[in-house]
C-alpha cells in the first residue's frame, strides 16, 4: 500500500480533463497512430523566429538569472504600454504583474481576495481551471447557465448575493468563442454594482477577435471601475508562446502588491529568457498577432461549413479565440446524453484517432470542444471522421 494520502485540498478538485485527453492523444500520436488532434488549447503555429532570438541575445548576455518578482521594469512598461493603447486606458508598471502564464496569475488573484465561503460567478459554458481554483482557495463557484442561446444579465442578478466576491468575464470565451457585447457586459456590470464584488476579466484571447465582433473590457465602459476590475492577458495564445509561461495581471496597485506577495513566496519572478521573448513580441512583434488572427478566420470557416454538413450538429459561431463548442448529444438516444457524449470522445479518439474534449469539463456535457488551430486537410480530415463515428454507415 502506498505510504501516500492525498491532502483534503487535492481531494477537493479535479484535475485538468483537456490536458488529460491531450496527453492521450501525444501519447498515440507517439506510439505512430494517425491522430487529428482538436483537443490542444494552443495555436500549432510556432513561436516566430524573431521573439525565439530576442530571448536566446537576453539570456546570452546574461538575462539568466530570477529578476524582480512581479518582471522586469522593462516588461511591466511593455504590458502597460500595450495595455494602455489597446483599452484606451493609461496603464502603469505597478498596476502590472508578470506571472508564469495567466493561469498562475488567475489563482493568485483568487488567493488574494477570495474568502472561505465567498461565492464567486462563472457563466458556463466556462474553461475548466474556474471552478477548480475557486475550489482551491475555499471559495464557491456560483455557475449560471442560459436558458437562451446566451447568458442574459438577469440571469446573472439572480445569483448574485451578499456573499459574492467576484464576477468572472472571459471574451472571447475557451470554450465557446463568444465575444460579450458591450450591452451584455454593462448588465453584468449593474448586476454586481450594489455589491463589493470584483470582475475577473480574462482576456487571454482578446487579440483573436473576428470582425464584425469587438473585444470590449469592462474598463472601456466605466473607468470608475478599474478599482474593481483585474485583467488578466498573456503572451500565450497572441504571439503562440504558451510553453514561454508569461502571462499577466493588470488591476490597482494594492492587489498587484499582494498578489505579488503572493508569487514571491511560490514561484518568484517568471523566466527571465521568457520575459525577454515576451517583451519583445509585445514591443517590436506585436503585428504576429494579426497575422495568426487573419490565418484562424479561415480555419474557423473551414471548420463551421464542414460541421453544418453533419446532420444533429449544433453550434453558436465563434467570434473569437480558435474553439468550436458544438452541441452533438442530438446523436445519443434517452436522458443520458451526458455520459454518452462524454464516452463517445474517449470511442473517438481510440477508434477513430479524433481527439475532442467532452464539454462536461466546460460545464455542459452535451457538448464536445474542437480547436481548429490545426492545418487545414487535417480539420477536414478529422470532421469527416466525426461524421463517419457518428453515422456510421
Ligand atoms: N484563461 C483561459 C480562458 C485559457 O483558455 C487559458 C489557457 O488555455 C488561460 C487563461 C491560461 O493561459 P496561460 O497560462 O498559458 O497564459
Amino acid at each position: 500500500m502506498s505510504f501516500f494520502k492525498a491532502s483534503s485540498l487535492v481531494r477537493s478538485f479535479e484535475e485538468s480533463q483537456t490536458l488529460l485527453l491531450s496527453a492521450r492523444a501525444k501519447k498515440l500520436a507517439a506510439e505512430g497512430r494517425s491522430i487529428i488532434n482538436f483537443g490542444g488549447g494552443e495555436l500549432d503555429f510556432n513561436t516566430p523566429s524573431e521573439i525565439i532570438d530576442r530571448a536566446y541575445e537576453a539570456a546570452k548576455k546574461g538575462q539568466t538569472k530570477y529578476t524582480a518578482v512581479s518582471g522586469l521594469p522593462s516588461l511591466r512598461k511593455a504590458i502597460a504600454r500595450r495595455i494602455s493603447e489597446d483599452y484606451g486606458v493609461g496603464a502603469h508598471e505597478e498596476e502590472i504583474l508578470a506571472s508564469c502564464g495567466g493561469k498562475q496569475a488567475i489563482y493568485h488573484f483568487l488567493q488574494a481576495v477570495v474568502e472561505p465561503g465567498d461565492e464567486v460567478i462563472i457563466l458556463a459554458p466556462y474553461w475548466v481551471s474556474f471552478p477548480e481554483m475557486v475550489k482551491m482557495v475555499g471559495g464557491k463557484p456560483i455557475i449560471v447557465r442560459a436558458k437562451g442561446e446566451r447568458i442574459t444579465p438577469e440571469e446573472v442578478a439572480a445569483v448574485v448575493s451578499d456573499r459574492t466576491k467576484v464576477l468572472i468575464l472571459n471574451s472571447p470565451s475557451n470554450p465557446s468563442g463568444t465575444v460579450l457585447t458591450e450591452d451584455e457586459i454593462k448588465g453584468f456590470m449593474e448586476s454586481i454594482a450594489s455589491k463589493a464584488a470584483w470582475i475577473l476579466s480574462d482576456d487571454t484571447y482578446y487579440r483573436l477577435v473576428y470582425a464584425p465582433a469587438r473585444f470590449i473590457s469592462p474598463l472601456q465602459i466605466d473607468s470608475d471601475w478599474r478599482k474593481r476590475v483585474c485583467v488578466i492577458g498573456s503572451s500565450s495564445k497572441s504571439y503562440a508562446m504558451t510553453g514561454w509561461r508569461l502571462g499577466w495581471a493588470f488591476g490597482p496597485k494594492e492587489l498587484i502588491l499582494a498578489m505579488t506577495k503572493l508569487q514571491s513566496q511560490v514561484t518568484s519572478s517568471p523566466a527571465s529568457p521568457s520575459q525577454a521573448a515576451a517583451e519583445a513580441a509585445l514591443l517590436e512583434f506585436d503585428g504576429v498577432a494579426e497575422d495568426f488572427r487573419t490565418r484562424l478566420i479561415k480555419r474557423r470557416d473551414l471548420m463551421v461549413k464542414a460541421l453544418k454538413d453533419i446532420p444533429k450538429v449544433s453550434y453558436l459561431k465563434p467570434d473569437g479565440a480558435f474553439y468550436v463548442f458544438a452541441n452533438i448529444s442530438g446523436h445519443f438516444a434517452g436522458g443520458s446524453a451526458g455520459p454518452s457524449v462524454t464516452s463517445f470522445c474517449s470511442q473517438l479518439l481510440e477508434e477513430h484517432g479524433v481527439c475532442v474534449i467532452p464539454g462536461v469539463a466546460f460545464g455542459d456535457e452535451r457538448f464536445i470542444r474542437l480547436s481548429y488551430s490545426l492545418s487545414e486537410e487535417h480539420i477536414s480530415e478529422g470532421i469527416r471522421r466525426i461524421r463517419h463515428a457518428l453515422l456510421p454507415k
